[in-house]
């Protein structure tokens, strides 16, 4: 039976010969298999004298034992080259630096409102802070805004829901932080005869249902109070001319107080600086006047002072209200407000 043999070299040739354990199956079945050659073999058995076929059998389970024995091998060899494929594609190269963390950097309209404070810290003004979510009274009524004032409608306002209707908003200026301010200023000072000068910035976030390329629905303020006994507008506008001309870092800035109207103030001004691009020559920004309006201010309202627990006619106090996400497009030349709120990195890191 020479054949038997034959076979057997031939299966193991056909073995090596494959590459991929699926292929290498479909080459078991053609020996091995219910067609295979040695089950064809096996069949021819029943024709034979039980002497023959004793030992025909035998030698054929020995053949089948030898291919077993080769497709056994072939298997673990490609195992093998399998995993050795999969080790060398998913190498990794330990010493290639890491990647790190990418640095952060601080967002245009943080980076204005820090400076801002440093500034006037620098000017002997303190930082007061107050929550966002405020009551009716502390954000309209403590600030002689009257009952049918547009500022108070839904219109322009964010009320929050389940509160008593009106009650209770999203603070629309930095101005409560005034009135909690000075309030507890007269509660600690209570016992002296004099109050002391009260002398603060008030920066934060407000909202208003507003939005477009100048406005957003929650955008900064930074207003400041200043309050004693012998306080004049004099002082107001050295304050506040110093101010603009460190933050823009030009000392040829002029401003002007134009009278205006606000409830909380009386009298009220605008204040405009000289246009920081064309320095009062009149350009595209300054829509060709050469002035920015910047701020606006005025002498605090008596009743404003009332309602703190402050005696108008011995203390005279003075405020004023400004925009750093205006304050910072004037400064970085940015043109859109909303590229401030869009969280897109390209924008942002600019300022890093
Ligand atoms: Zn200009």
């Amino acid at each position: 039976m020479q054949d038997l043999d034959k076979i057997v070299a031939e299966a193991t040739a056909a073995f090596d010969a494959v590459a991929d354990p699926a292929e290498l199956e479909q080459v078991k079945a053609r020996y091995l298999g219910r067609q295979g050659a040695l089950t064809e073999r096996l069949k021819t058995l029943g024709k034979l004298a039980p002497e023959e076929r004793r030992e025909l059998g035998a030698r054929i389970n020995a053949a089948k034992d030898r291919i077993e024995a080769a497709l056994a091998a072939r298997r673990q060899a490609l195992a093998g080259a399998k995993l050795e494929a999969r080790l060398a594609e998913e190498a990794l190269d330990v010493t290639l630096p890491g990647r790190g963390l990418a640095r952060g950097g601080l967002h245009p309209a943080s980076r204005t409102l820090e400076r801002i404070e440093r500034l006037f810290r620098s000017a002997g003004f303190d930082v007061a802070d107050g929550p966002e979510i405020e009551t009716d009274f502390h954000n309209f009524t403590a600030l002689n805004t009257p009952e049918d004032h547009p500022a108070r409608s839904m219109h322009d306002t964010f009320y929050v829901a389940g509160a008593k209707p009106g009650q209770v908003l999203l603070r629309t200026h930095t101005s409560p932080i005034q009135i909690r301010y000075m309030q507890a200023h007269v509660a600690r000072h209570r016992h002296l005869p004099t109050m002391p000068e009260i002398r603060i910035i008030a920066p934060g976030r407000v909202y208003r249902v507003d939005s477009d390329a100048t406005h957003s629905p929650m955008f900064h303020q930074v207003e400041g109070l200043w309050v004693g006994e012998d306080v004049s507008f004099a002082d107001l506008k050295g304050v506040l001319t110093d101010f603009l001309r460190n933050f823009y870092e030009d000392d040829s800035v002029r401003t002007r107080f134009r009278p205006s109207f606000f409830p909380f103030t009386e009298p009220s001004a605008e204040v405009d600086m000289t246009c920081v691009f064309c320095h009062g020559t009149g350009c595209r920004v300054c829509g060709q006047t050469g002035w920015l309006e910047v701020a606006g201010s005025g002498e605090v309202h008596p009743n404003v002072l009332r309602h703190c627990g402050i005696d108008p006619e011995r203390y005279i106090g003075f405020a004023f209200g400004m925009g750093p996400d205006r304050m910072t497009m004037l400064r970085y030349g940015i043109d859109d407000l909303r590229l401030f709120y869009e969280g897109d990195l390209r924008f942002l890191q600019q300022f890093v």
